[in-house]
């Protein structure tokens, strides 16, 4: 037996903890995990003082391709993926064009993203007033679930979920066994806090900041459980940006779906930027440290984190949301782009926030319960018979982000100049190098992972 790659020595992440386990790579599989494994292989790296972690997996992401490759794209976003350890990426319907909210356009990305994209991928539907007659084509087509805005998505050919459409897209899609994921703040707030603002001239970047408080961050959620109560659909909340709208989260984790004996299912989501940046920063950093939710203050930062320490967040991506620095600027904070472009510093954040989070933790927040939530059952652990997606990390190195480190397209990231715990070495997407010190190597070309959708009857068997 000659193995394809062996890694030796190396301090290997499990959901069960941290060992000394050298790594048997073989057909793009982990084939064995030992104490000393001694055959021959093709290939072996001495990872002697390095962590081994499963690869991480960024439920969130927005590479805009096709359509808005000058934003982004599969091999600029791919690569700032696989350079923070990333092996896989959930690609977000909205800011490529078209939008995936039709089989037709679900084909157009797919072949995009097999074209160009460096690492494993999935794509996530969308769900809007119009394409409510075509979420069966998409979820056959292999989409992990269909995302939602509740309030205004500040792009025009994604359109807002009224109520009812919420409503009826949850029960369409607890028929197809995918979830819903919701992007959660109430219009009826934002919207009309933003116009009294921009109304009396108030376009600052505090003014902005207030246009979108907490509370309406609540309301959305409450709403969104409430309906998944009623359809039986599993839901997720993406970037929560406040613990009052993770807690929410994890009380109804308690309840059941109505007239039947099953529990809800539902998850919540954070980002690094919610952890790592407060108010005050995005008074500093300006336009790249905008986003909506909107960063909050220090203390609610500081509850947040408590949050995530006693096991309420679920997972941790980095809705990443790229745009040209033409549209990072200008006067009127409400116009200036909304997003924050940080896919390549989600490891490195987690490994450097306020407080220290286990590593076991660390990699179930960024790979084993994104998997297990999205029904990925081949990837998000070292484990046998897995893929062999993994990151081999440095942990006692230290390094300070410079823009030329970054390898998105427009590298307008809020954590440049910032100190960070934590170097990547070495990107591995089933068994290939992707990333090796610094830059992207090979040719390797990623493919489509399609969840495995529970069937109406299984409630919350996937619950991470
Ligand atoms: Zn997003």
């Amino acid at each position: 037996m000659v193995w394809d790659l062996l890694i030796r020595h190396g301090q290997v992440v499990t959901p069960d903890g941290v060992r000394r386990l050298d790594v048997a790579i073989e057909n793009e599989h982990i084939v064995e995990l030992s104490d000393e494994l001694s055959g021959a292989a093709r290939e072996t790296i001495d990872a002697a003082g390095l962590h081994v972690f499963p690869g991480l997996i960024d439920a969130h992401v927005h590479f805009n391709e096709p359509g808005r490759t000058d934003w982004e794209g599969f091999d600029t976003g791919s690569a700032a993926l696989a350079a923070g350890g990333g092996t896989c990426f959930f690609d977000m319907p909205l800011n490529a064009h078209p939008p995936t909210l039709d089989g037709e356009s679900f084909d157009l990305k797919l072949a995009a993203a097999l074209k160009n994209s460096r690492t494993d991928f999935a794509l996530w539907g969308g769900l809007t007033p119009d394409n409510l007659g075509h979420m069966e084509e998409l979820a056959d087509r292999g989409v992990v679930g269909f995302k939602a805005f509740m309030s205004s998505s500040g792009i025009d050919d994604f359109g807002r979920v009224d109520d009812l459409t919420l409503l009826r897209g949850m029960e369409m899609a607890a028929k197809l066994g995918l979830p819903i994921a919701v992007h959660a703040e109430s219009e009826e707030l934002t919207s009309r806090l933003t116009a009294e603002a921009r109304g009396e001239g108030r376009t600052g970047i505090r003014d902005y900041l207030d246009s979108r408080p907490i509370i309406a961050e609540v309301d959305a959620i409450r709403r969104a459980i409430a309906f998944a109560q009623e359809t039986g659909c599993s839901l997720h909340v993406v970037h929560i940006s406040s613990a009052r709208g993770s807690i929410e989260v994890v009380e109804a984790k308690h309840l059941y779906v109505s007239n039947q004996d099953r529990p809800l299912h539902v998850t919540g989501e954070t980002c690094p930027h919610y952890l790592t940046l407060t108010a005050d920063d995005v008074v500093k950093l300006g336009a790249p440290a905008k986003c909506a939710p909107p960063l909050r203050p220090d203390d609610q930062v500081e509850a947040l984190w408590r949050q995530l320490l006693a096991g309420g967040i679920d997972l941790v991506a980095s809705d990443h949301s790229p745009a040209p620095a033409s549209m990072k600027a200008g006067d009127d904070f409400f116009r200036v782009w909304g997003g924050v472009a940080g896919v390549q510093s989600t490891l490195a954040s987690l490994l450097s926030g306020r407080h220290t989070i286990p590593l076991e933790q660390v990699a179930k927040l960024t790979a084993s319960n994104v998997a297990a939530r999205f029904g990925i059952a081949s990837k998000g652990r070292v484990a046998v018979g897995n893929d062999a997606d993994l990151t081999i990390l440095d942990a006692a190195a230290s390094f300070q982000l410079t823009r030329d480190m970054l390898l998105d397209r427009h590298k307008l990231s809020p954590y440049v100049g910032r100190r960070f715990r934590g170097v990547v070495r070495r990107t591995i997407v089933r068994g290939h190098t992707v990333f090796l010190d610094g830059k992207t190597v090979g040719n390797f070309r990623g493919r489509l992972v399609k969840p495995a959708r529970t069937a109406r009857s299984e409630g919350r068997a996937a619950h991470a």
